[in-house]
C-alpha cells in the first residue's frame, strides 16, 4: 500500500477510551451519522483532488484500518478457517456487515467474500458503480494482517451497482 513507507501518528490509543468519555451516551451512533461523516469527507477530498484520488485515500484509510483492526481485535492465531469464523463474528459484533466466504482458492490465494448489510452502501441510491473502495483497503489491511501476503481487493459487484450485496474479490500479489 502507498503510504506504508511514511511513518504513521496513528495508534489504536488514538481512538482514546470511549467507556470513560461517553458515560451516558454509550460506544454507539447511528450509521447516518457515520455516512454522513464517510460521504462529506469523501465529497470534499473529491473537490480538493479528484474522484480517483478520493477513492485511493479512502482505498489507503481503510488498509490501515483494516490492519489496526486485525492486530487490536481480531484472534490471528489460528488456522485460517478460524480466522475467518472470527472475523465473521467481530464484523458482526461491530456491525460493520454480514460476511461470507463464497469461494477459497487456499492454494493461489483466491478468495471471493461478500459482505451483506454493508455500513458504507447497503441502501445507497443506485449509480451503476461500486462505491467500497474504503471496504477494498480494509479487506486488504485483515488479509495481510494476518497471513503476511500482500493482496489486491476489488469490489465486483456492490449496493450501488444494484446488486443486494457487495461481492470482493481478493487475490494474492
Ligand atoms: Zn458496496
Amino acid at each position: 500500500m502507498q503510504y506504508e513507507n511514511k511513518p504513521s501518528k496513528f495508534s489504536w490509543g488514538c481512538l482514546g477510551d470511549i467507556d470513560e468519555g461517553r458515560k451516558n451516551l454509550g460506544p454507539d451512533m447511528p450509521v447516518l451519522m457515520y455516512r454522513l461523516f464517510q460521504y462529506t469527507l469523501k465529497d470534499i477530498l473529491t473537490r480538493e483532488y479528484d474522484e480517483e484520488t478520493a477513492g485511493s485515500l479512502y482505498r489507503a484509510a481503510g488498509y490501515l484500518a483494516g490492519t489496526e483492526l486485525a492486530k487490536n481485535v481480531l484472534d490471528l492465531s489460528g488456522d485460517f478457517d478460524f480466522f475467518i469464523a472470527n472475523l465473521t463474528n467481530k464484523l458482526k459484533e461491530l456491525k460493520i456487515g454480514v460476511l461470507r466466504i463464497e469461494k477459497a482458492d487456499l492454494n493461489s490465494l483466491s478468495y471471493t467474500f461478500t459482505v451483506s448489510e454493508d455500513l458504507d452502501c447497503s441502501g445507497l441510491p443506485v449509480s451503476g458503480e461500486t462505491i467500497c473502495d474504503y471496504d477494498e483497503g480494509f479487506l486488504a489491511g485483515i488479509l495481510k494482517t494476518y497471513s503476511g501476503h500482500s493482496f489486491t481487493v476489488k469490489e465486483i459487484d456492490c449496493w450501488s451497482t444494484g446488486d443486494r450485496t457487495c461481492r470482493f474479490t481478493a487475490t494474492s500479489k
